[in-house]
């Protein structure tokens, strides 16, 4: 029986060039994130949903951190903040962050004068979905 090799690496690139990210529960590629404003960020958040059911939100700067999972817990809630923040890390819902780094590989730090920040995108889970 031959071996059959799966390629891979696959040669199109349809993506945008800035996000691009696997959902680190299901592996899947996340669909393009959009803008939600019905989050605790005053200015909004870049985020979306993936296919499985988890909630993401982009936090290009990386500085956010546990702002931009609040906005990712807004999101799990459709906007209702008031259950966003009942939701309590570990009991309803889980927790998980990946780093966007670029395919092509040039990356840019963010200037911030004491740390080196990457982006990166939270996603959120909510247990029993
Ligand atoms: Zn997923």
């Amino acid at each position: 029986m031959p071996i059959v090799r799966k390629k891979r690496k696959s040669r199109r690139k349809p993506t945008p060039p800035e996000i691009r990210v696997g959902c680190p529960f299901c592996w899947e590629w996340v669909p393009a994130p959009e803008t939600h404003f019905h989050v605790f960020s005053a200015d909004g958040c870049e985020g979306g949903r993936c296919s499985c059911g988890a909630f993401f939100v982009v936090d290009r700067t990386g500085k956010s951190g546990g702002q931009a999972r609040l906005d990712a817990q807004a999101l799990a809630c459709q906007g209702d903040l008031d259950r966003a923040l009942a939701l309590r890390p570990g009991d309803d819902f889980d927790v998980k962050t990946r780093k966007l780094t670029p395919e092509t590989g040039s990356r840019r730090p963010v200037a911030t004068g004491h740390s080196y920040l990457e982006p990166q995108a939270w996603f959120l889970k909510l247990k029993g979905s």
